[in-house]
């Protein structure tokens, strides 16, 4: 399985093709973006010629993992998402890139210059996964590291664990053992 995110378009069958790829850590490392600390994501692509242009069914799915916004340990976030790319060639008319939504699908055309040999996909399989991250990026509550959110809340010295019956001594007891119960 190459993983190189290349449609070649010589020789590209009449009909359609079915690609798939992988996208690692390494993948996401080569946009220069250390919000990725770890991937894990399978990408399949449907391609379909349509008219002069290519229909590109493409289909995330899969695991990035990223820094938590409240405790900065790793956290796994699961990615699926489908979306649909709508290949021509020739002059883009303005700006190019529009995302219309068509029901649960984006749809989105994309311009390749005319007499392209081959479509590169990466970028677009990059941005579309990154972008699928949501905004707030935490662990579940109370599955935070528990060390790092003691220390953000908790006021420095100040023993955060009060004795059961308020009596401060009696969580200290069991430290030395030997409490026989009067
Ligand atoms: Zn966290």
């Amino acid at each position: 399985m190459k993983n190189d995110f290349i449609i070649p378009l010589n020789g590209l069958p009449v009909g359609k093709a079915d690609y798939a790829w992988h996208a690692g850590k390494e993948f996401f490392g080569s946009f220069g973006d250390s919000e990725i600390l770890d991937a894990d994501v399978d990408v399949d692509v449907h391609v379909e010629k349509s008219g002069d242009g290519l229909g590109v069914d493409c289909k995330i799915k899969g695991r990035l993992t990223v820094p938590c916004d409240r405790c900065l340990e790793p956290l796994d976030l699961p990615v699926d998402k489908t979306w649909i790319l709508n290949v021509k060639f020739g002059e883009e008319p303005d700006e190019g890139e529009e995302i219309e939504l068509d029901g649960d699908d984006e749809k989105e055309t994309v311009y390749f210059p005319s007499g392209s040999a081959r479509i590169d996909l990466s970028q677009v399989v990059y941005d579309y996964t990154v972008l699928s991250l949501p905004a707030k990026r935490v662990h579940p509550d109370g599955q935070c590291n528990p060390e790092v959110m003691r220390f953000l809340t908790e006021d420095p010295g100040v023993d955060t664990e009060p004795a059961e019956d308020g009596k401060p001594f009696d969580a200290l007891k069991g430290l030395f053992g030997e409490d026989k119960g009067e």
